[in-house]
């Protein structure tokens, strides 16, 4: 912690060094702060939080190729006339709500929705690039064509993104603590927040601030809290990203009187190779992640089925299914291809299946003895989910897209309702699963100006929030790429509260 005079009063502390923090510090500056002060809890290798580890996709409501053009200036002649699916914000919306069964918070997540194209377009304007993800871009009778929601990536991903933060914070007078966690937020008489008690391993200090800005993440690093609010087994869970998020922002904001809100016993969970090293290393970003289920079937070491791999785009279903792996016996599962499903796995463009640890045997018997899967019940799984199969027709196309409804082998338990490809052809491949801990869904009470609100659904005076540590955002599921684009959002939004409401 550097010298800071006990007498020195910033006009915004923002506690966190991920990319909502980031973000929040820059437009605070934007909108006329003079001094700002961030402060990370990581050491500088280890900064940036769970946003380094993405693949930095945002979820983004747009009209098509107009809007694209306007956040990519790079593209080629030819990539400026391609065909861009519009995602329309009422689809963003209902794909958003009905994957949270109805129980979102409906104005928050309007608010994204509604702000999501005009927050990255901000972010543009602050040197931030984008480009279309990799693979995302096919070429049908001569015309490139986008069609999948989320192509919308920053580049470099999040290391990138996180490196050209950095980079903006150490080129402007905004000032940065590393290894210094806020532990506590200080109040005056009247409760209002007047700044923040932080800590390294050398002395705890106090801090003034007219505004505080909690932008810390959730619990999903603390084995103790997973346990307390999500339940039996979650302190046995991988954790996907950043070791820092152990639940401090909550705990400090409940201290002084901040309302809970959202979903407090639910989280982001996935699938993740077993032998994830933890704590994640950030090189691996998504690599450890193994979501391409779809073109398989996950199996426990009993041999049995126990989700449905097809029950609709991977980006609406793989952050539900990690909590179904802790209920398995050892908490291990296995996704299982044949030579069909393993080569559209290695002809990705991402790396999660390649170089990766992996089992392989020309039988399906074979392959069961090596993992120790019951075998009989292992080779009943497969032949009653081939007997079932009612074929499609599109195979070649879903390949590379996804999700093949017609494909489906309806009436086994679970059924498998999309790309219900036969498992027949040798060799046989199977990764090794566990659940990986992504983020907490359950967080902090804030009204539209990203103000966090106490039991009486009041301001608390200078305390503001943004990005993981909400609340209200999701509830039973996650439509892929929304965290990033939900902290662009509200860093945006309160960067400027944070600092015109205390002038
Ligand atoms: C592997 C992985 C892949 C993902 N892929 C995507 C994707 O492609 N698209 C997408 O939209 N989302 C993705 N997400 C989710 C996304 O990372 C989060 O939604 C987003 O990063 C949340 O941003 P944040 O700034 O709120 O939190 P974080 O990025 O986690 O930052 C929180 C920061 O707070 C710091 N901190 C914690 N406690 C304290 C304290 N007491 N004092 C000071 N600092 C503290 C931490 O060190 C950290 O730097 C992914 C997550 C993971 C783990």
């Amino acid at each position: 912690m550097p010298n800071i005079a006990k007498e020195e009063m910033y006009d915004v502390i923002v506690v966190g060094g991920g990319n909502t923090a980031l973000l929040t510090a820059i437009r605070a500056q934007e909108m006329g702060a003079k001094k700002i002060l961030i402060l990370e809890k990581a050491p500088k290798h280890e900064r940036g939080g769970n946003g380094y580890f993405t693949t930095g996709i945002y979820r983004v409501a747009h009209n098509g190729i107009e809007d694209i053009r306007s956040l990519m200036p790079d593209l080629t002649e030819e990539e400026k006339q391609m065909y861009v699916k519009p995602y329309p914000a009422d689809q963003f919306f209902s794909e958003y709500m009905m994957g949270n069964s109805g129980l979102g918070d409906e104005s928050m997540m309007q608010m994204i929705v509604e702000n999501s194209l005009d927050a990255i377009r901000w972010m543009k304007d602050n040197g931030i690039g984008f480009e279309i993800a990799a693979g995302n871009i096919r070429r049908e009778n001569d015309k490139l064509v986008v069609q999948n929601p989320t192509p919308i990536q920053c580049k470099g991903a999040g290391a990138g993104l996180n490196d050209h933060l950095y980079n903006t914070i150490g080129e402007s007078d905004i000032e940065l603590c590393y290894e210094t966690g806020v532990t506590k937020l200080l109040r005056n008489p009247s409760g209002h927040i007047v700044g923040v008690e932080a800590q390294n391993n050398e002395t705890i200090q106090e801090i003034k601030s007219k505004s505080v800005v909690l932008a810390c993440g959730g619990f999903e690093s603390n084995q103790a809290m997973r346990a307390q609010y999500l339940g039996k087994d979650w302190d046995l869970a991988l954790v996907r990203g950043g070791r820092h998020n152990m639940g401090d922002g909550l705990r400090m904001a409940l201290e002084v009187g901040a309302q809970p809100f959202g979903n407090w016993s639910h989280c982001h969970a996935t699938f993740i190779d077993a032998a994830s090293p933890q704590p994640a290393r950030r090189e691996d970003g998504e690599k450890t992640s193994k979501r391409i289920y779809v073109f398989g079937l996950v199996v426990n070491s009993d041999g049995k089925r126990f989700v449905d791999e097809g029950q609709d785009e991977i980006a609406f279903t793989y952050a539900r299914y990690g909590q179904y792996v802790l209920q398995q016996p050892d908490r291990i599962a296995y996704q299982i291809f044949d030579s069909f499903g393993n080569e559209v796995l290695q002809n990705r463009p991402l790396d999660d299946y390649k170089g990766v640890p992996f089992t392989s045997a020309d039988t399906l018997e074979e392959l069961a003895d090596m993992l120790a899967i019951n075998k009989e019940a292992l080779l009943k799984t497969v032949n009653d989910y081939n007997n079932d199969i009612q074929p499609g027709n599109h195979l070649e196309y879903y390949k590379f897209a996804g999700l093949q409804e017609d494909m489906q082998a309806p009436n086994i338990v679970p059924p498998k309702s999309g790309n219900a490809f036969p498992m027949n052809k040798p060799p046989y491949y199977a990764y090794a699963v566990q659940c990986g801990i992504t983020f907490t869904f359950g967080g902090l009470k804030v009204n539209k100006r990203g103000e966090v609100l106490n039991w009486m659904d009041k301001p608390i005076n200078g305390l503001y929030a943004a990005g993981e540590i909400l609340g209200g955002l999701f509830y039973t599921n996650y439509p892929g790429a929304t965290g990033l684009t939900a902290g662009a959002v509200f860093a945006k939004i309160v960067g400027a509260n944070a600092v015109q409401d205390h002038k």
